[in-house]
């Protein structure tokens, strides 16, 4: 099969021996599929705008925002020359950084799909039985009544870390018995923080399809049960679309122009594809074609760009191709993409790089020495984006000298927020 393969697609082979590569999808049209409307992913920002002042309430550190969980988008200059240092030449546009890796909360991406989807599934039970109105203040959700309620329902994830974070805080928090399944990989001390915040976490000795497989399973056994399929959720991905809408406001808010002279470029790590899916997914919708959105994998576990490259998506996995999937960027260790990102919106992705894991690790350091900014290595694996789009002379011979110029880079940060001092000191 994989010499097959690599015959339709040459450049599997790169991918087999773990190079690092830029790929430019041919297929990316930005023709937005009718399957997510604009006015749905309205939807998902209404509800997060009624939980608002219960998150405000019951998480003091998003009382400046008023109980919406959003992420500052800074200019990163420093960090700019240093790229360019190591390029070898001068790099175009404007380079910033969206600081997920702040986001309240659970200190990573995951706290927009993972906490919208606990907010989404508490807010349908409270509904059902009939304890809860949208015209509610919903900062009553604090009252005991609810958390007993909720005491009778479990929310079952599986995760190598941060979505489990996210859904074990947010999900205890409201009174829900948590179950996180992670692969023994995972880091001890996402495992303990989740245990300390009252979530059950249950151990497998198989990778990370395997602890969602069993977690699934286990949810289905149980009609009080909701399972975060990782694979599978259209509220995780939705959760993750309204990005696109808040990004549109940061950005006029910041004064930054987007269109075809001023061409917007996202480096968006990537593991499953929900993250990266859903927050390009929203920016297209706002800017179609004048946002270009790229996703890093690791050169271990590049199983997104493997499912769109072959249109086989979820059908395939990098142990296919000879890759153990293991690498030290933990939210990006996974070997098989959602069967719902490739297909709802694989014509939507602009292309793929791949990054080593030594790599990820330097630009820690370097991302803190010169910006005094701490993320984990997943969330550094956008960078090199920045660099090879513009040594690639072929992709970039589309734009004009001038867009280029006044282009906008961001690289997405999409965690760290919650690694401890001692696991971050090593990093650095
Ligand atoms: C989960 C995660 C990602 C990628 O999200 P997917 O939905 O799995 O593609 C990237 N970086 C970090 C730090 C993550 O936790």
């Amino acid at each position: 099969m994989l010499e097959k393969l690599i015959n339709k697609y040459p450049i599997i082979e790169k991918m087999t021996k773990e190079e690092e590569i830029v790929w430019v999808n041919p297929n990316c049209d930005n023709k937005i599929s009718t399957n997510i409307t604009l006015s749905e992913i309205e939807d998902v920002s209404e509800r997060l705008n009624r939980f608002a002042p219960y998150i405000k309430k019951v998480f003091k550190e998003t009382s400046k925002s008023g109980g919406i969980i959003e992420s500052p988008l800074k200019e990163i200059s420093q960090m700019k020359a240093y790229m360019e240092e190591i390029a070898g030449e001068s790099l175009k546009g404007r380079l910033m950084l969206k600081c997920d890796n702040n986001l309240p909360i659970s200190g990573s991406i995951k706290a927009r799909g993972g906490i919208y989807e606990v907010l989404w599934f508490a807010e349908k039970v409270a509904m059902e039985n009939g304890m809860l109105k949208k015209e509610d203040d919903y900062a009553c959700l604090e009252n005991d009544k609810f958390k007993e309620l909720f005491s009778k329902y479990s929310i079952v994830v599986g995760s190598t870390g941060n979505l489990g974070l996210s859904i074990g805080v947010m999900g205890a928090k409201l009174g829900f018995r948590v179950v996180v399944h992670m692969s023994i990989d995972a880091s001890q001390w996402k495992k303990d923080l989740l245990r300390e915040r009252g979530a059950e976490v249950v151990e497998h000795t198989g990778n990370y399809s395997e602890a969602v497989a069993v977690g699934r399973k286990q949810a289905q056994e149980d009609e009080n049960s909701h399972f975060v399929d990782d694979e599978n959720s259209r509220v995780l991905f939705l959760g993750y679309a309204v990005t696109g809408l808040r990004m549109k406001e940061q950005l006029d808010s910041q004064g930054i122009v987007v269109d075809k002279n001023h061409p917007l470029f996202v480096y968006l790590p990537c593991g499953v594809g929900s993250a990266p899916g859903g927050v390009a997914y929203g920016l297209k919708h706002m800017y179609g074609e004048n946002v270009h959105c790229f996703f890093a994998e690791p050169v271990k576990a590049p199983c997104v760009f493997l499912g769109v490259l072959t249109g086989l998506h979820d059908e395939i996995s990098v142990h296919d191709i000879g890759l153990d999937g293991k690498t030290i960027a933990d939210g990006l260790a996974v070997s098989r993409a959602s069967g719902l990102v490739g297909s709802l919106m694989g014509n939507l992705i602009d292309g793929f790089f791949t990054v080593e894991d030594s790599k990820m690790e330097h630009l820690v350091g370097k991302l803190y020495s010169k910006e005094s900014i701490f993320v984990e290595p997943s969330a550094a694996s956008g960078f090199p984006g920045y660099s090879a789009l513009q040594l690639n002379k072929e992709y970039i011979k589309k734009f004009s000298n001038e867009a280029m110029e006044n282009s906008t880079h961001i690289a997405w940060a999409t965690g760290g927020g919650m690694v401890p001092q001692d696991v971050r000191e090593k990093y650095i």
